[in-house]
């Protein structure tokens, strides 16, 4: 079996959802399971209908409504008449949202968040497979929180994986046996006790990375507005050319060191189970796109990696005290319980600094949490370039205009911290 991922610029309106069933009907070979997202920016515009839930209800309840009427729109492009089944799912889960929102008890905004951020998810889902069954491409759907079972790390589930195999198992199985797709969320899973927990935002690759590794797939393909993956994003440089082949290492570190194309944790599922992924366009569905695989590395041309709004936090011992591993071990404890990914990091003898996401109210909480013992200072608006295999002579262009703060180099990657002067955008990328 293969696992196909579409995400929510394949889906954003019809057009686009009558060209994945002709994707799904033209590529398919044998059983498969289709892992959607929610349409365009979906998610985006309920994460504004959380924000409300805490502020204004009846605000909150009327974006929900907007989100519910261009999800009908999308449906009357797709159908002559919406079948009746679809308008009620529909209505279902918006119902569901609208609950939440005016519950009067207290609940914790993470919470909240994941119990509304999966409505995008669900009704994307639920649209796709009815336009997909009346193309005659026979479809069920299978609701991903049966399947993928989390922890309660709100935002962020765990899986608990030996449950989640099974349950993958136990759904898909007897579905692809009757000769059906299998249509699914990515993004969304539960607890064990039947709550909504999400993975993370752009979270889908990895569920469709979990299902694959479940079920032993021979490949997985996610199908993006992109040839492929790229020397770097093409929304932010130019002159990036499409690397035909990646092996699962050069993957997991480029997508940990932020480039957006696919999630971070979708690889190591794969790599673990030996199952190729392959990165292709929706646009042009029939080029080949990057084959990511296998352990032989090879001469990559330099890779670049931007990550915005970044801050650079400075903690230095109030007592003169070295910086040293007590100290580093608190502070590391920390950034674990606040989840923070510290990007760069480096010590002096008295003072320790981490190259982070500029989130004001993590960083509020931090500095609170360690002032007595530690002098902390704040550098936020930064950007953080990480250059795979990086040639020296591209950096001067790279970063010219920029003011750099702080640059790390390991073997062949490259980290510089700048600052842009007003009005500078980024500069071309000579791959
Ligand atoms: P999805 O529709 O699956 O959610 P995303 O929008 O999350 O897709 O990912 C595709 C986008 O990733 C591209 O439009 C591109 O702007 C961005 N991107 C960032 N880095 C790269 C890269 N190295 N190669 C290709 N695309 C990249
Ligand atoms: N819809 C979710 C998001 O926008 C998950 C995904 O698209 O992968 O973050
Ligand atoms: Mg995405």
């Amino acid at each position: 079996m293969n696992v196909f991922k579409f995400g929510g610029a394949s889906v954003k309106n019809a057009a686009g959802i009558i060209n994945v069933s002709k994707i799904i009907q033209k590529f398919k070979s044998g059983p498969l399971v289709v892992v959607v997202s929610a349409t365009g920016k979906t998610t985006n515009a309920l994460e504004e209908v959380i924000n409300e839930k805490f502020t204004d209800k009846k605000k909150s309840i009327q974006l929900l409504r907007v989100i519910q009427n261009k999800h009908i729109e999308i449906a009357k492009d797709l159908f002559d008449t919406i079948p009746e089944e679809l308008l009620s799912q529909i209505q279902e889960h918006i119902v569901e949202g609208e609950w939440i929102i005016e519950e009067e008890r207290e609940m914790q905004y993470d919470y909240v968040y994941d119990q509304i951020i999966c409505i995008g998810e669900l009704i994307s889902s639920r649209i796709l497979t009815h336009y997909l069954n009346s193309q005659n491409i026979s479809t069920e759907f299978v609701d991903a929180r049966s399947m993928i079972e989390t922890d309660d790390t709100w935002r962020e589930g765990r899986i608990q994986w030996s449950n989640t195999n099974e349950k993958i198992n136990s759904h898909c199985n007897p579905i692809l046996n009757a000769g059906k797709i299998v249509l699914t969320q990515g993004f969304i899973g539960s607890t064990s006790e039947n709550n909504t927990v999400s993975l993370g935002r752009e979270g889908s690759d990895y569920t469709a990375a979990i299902i694959s590794a479940a079920m032993d797939a021979k490949s997985m393909i996610i199908w993006k507005d992109v040839p492929g993956v790229l020397t770097g994003d093409p929304k932010v440089f130019e002159n990036v050319t499409k690397l035909d082949h990646l092996t699962f290492m050069e993957a997991i570190e480029m997508t940990y060191y932020g480039a957006k194309v696919i999630h971070p944790k979708t690889i190591q599922p794969l790599k673990n189970k030996n199952i190729p992924l392959h990165v292709r366009s929706f646009l042009d569905p029939e080029s080949d796109g990057t084959l990511i695989f296998g352990e032989i590395e090879r001469e990559y041309p330099p890779i670049v990696v931007l990550e915005s709004n970044q801050a650079l936090v400075h903690f230095s011992s109030k007592d003169l005290s070295f910086i040293a591993e007590d100290h580093l071990a608190r502070l590391f404890d920390l950034f674990d319980k606040l989840r923070i990914k510290v990007n760069v990091m480096r010590n002096t003898a008295i003072s320790f600094t981490v190259c982070i996401q500029n989130d004001k109210s993590k960083i509020h909480l931090l500095t609170e949490t360690v002032h007595e013992q530690f002098a902390v200072i704040v550098e936020p608006n930064l950007d953080l370039y990480t250059i795979r295999h990086c040639n020296d002579s591209m950096l001067p262009k790279l970063l010219e205009e920029k003011i750099i703060i702080m640059e790390e180099r390991i073997r062949k990657t490259v980290q510089v911290v700048v600052k842009s002067a007003p009005g500078i955008i980024h500069k071309r990328v000579e791959a």
